[in-house]
C-alpha cells in the first residue's frame, strides 16, 4: 500500500493514503477502540467481524446492508496513544494493518520525545476542509486553553440537544460530542444538514455558536500553524 508518515505540526502525525479504502482499513480498529458508539466495541477487545456486523445492523440499519464503512468516512483522527493501548490488550484477529499501526506508533513515540502525540489520518489530495476537520481535532485535544474556551462556547448553546442527537444518529458516542460539534462548526457544518433538523441552521442559537466558535478557531488555528 501507498502511504506516508510526517509531523505535520508539533506532536501532530499525519498518514496520507492513496487509497480511501487503505486509509479506513487501518485506522478502522483504533478508531473504533476510541470513538465507537457501540459499547461491545469502544475501549474493548472486538474482531474486525463483530465490528462489521454492528455497524451494518445500527448505524446502516440491516444486518444484510453492505459493510461501507471505509467509504463513509473520509478523514480519522486519534490520540496516538490509542495504538498502544489497543495492542496492549490483545488484538484477537491481527493483520497487516496491525502490524503496520504497531510501527507507526514506535516511530510516532520516538519522535514525540514523551509528550502527547496525536494522529490524523487522510487520502493524498483530500480537501483541504477534511485536513482542517482533522486538524481541529489535534488542536482540540492539545491545547487546553482552546478546549476550554471552545468547550464553554457548546456548553451554553441553545441547541446542544439537538446537535448531539444529530451526532449520536450519525455513528458519535458521546463522549466526542463537544470535539465534534466543535470542528464540524468550524470547518464546515453539511453533517448537521440533515432531514427533520432543517430548521436548526436558521436557528439564533445555531448561529451564535457557530460565530464565536469560528471566531476562537481563526485565533488560536492561524497560531497552531504558524
Ligand atoms: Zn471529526
Amino acid at each position: 500500500m501507498i502511504l506516508s508518515l510526517k509531523q505535520i505540526r508539533p506532536q501532530v502525525f499525519h498518514i496520507e493514503c492513496a487509497s480511501r479504502r487503505e486509509l479506513g482499513m487501518l485506522f478502522l480498529r483504533y478508531t473504533e477502540f476510541y470513538e465507537s458508539k457501540y459499547d461491545h466495541i469502544r475501549g474493548q477487545r472486538f474482531t474486525l467481524v463483530e465490528q462489521q456486523q454492528v455497524y451494518c445492523r445500527e448505524h446502516l440499519g440491516s444486518a444484510d446492508a453492505n459493510w461501507t464503512y471505509t467509504t463513509d468516512w473520509s478523514g480519522y483522527n486519534i490520540p496516538a496513544r490509542t495504538i498502544d493501548e489497543v495492542h496492549s490488550l490483545g488484538i484477537p484477529d491481527p493483520n497487516h494493518y496491525d502490524s503496520l499501526m504497531a510501527g507507526i506508533y514506535g516511530m510516532i513515540k520516538a519522535e514525540a520525545l514523551g509528550k502527547e502525540a496525536y494522529l490524523i489520518g487522510t487520502t493524498k489530495g483530500c480537501p483541504v476542509e477534511t485536513l482542517r476537520h482533522e486538524l481541529t481535532h489535534a488542536l482540540f485535544c492539545l491545547n487546553q486553553d482552546y478546549r476550554g474556551d471552545a468547550s464553554a462556547i457548546i456548553h451554553s448553546c441553545g441547541v446542544l440537544g439537538h446537535l448531539c442527537q444529530i451526532l449520536f444518529d450519525g455513528n458519535y458516542p458521546d463522549k466526542v460530542h463537544t470535539d465534534e460539534i466543535n470542528a464540524y462548526l468550524t470547518t464546515g457544518d453539511a453533517f448537521f444538514n440533515v432531514s427533520d433538523y432543517e430548521f436548526l441552521q436558521h436557528t439564533e442559537a445555531y448561529k451564535m455558536t457557530k460565530a464565536a466558535l469560528v471566531e476562537l478557531h481563526q485565533k488560536y488555528f492561524m497560531e497552531f500553524m504558524a
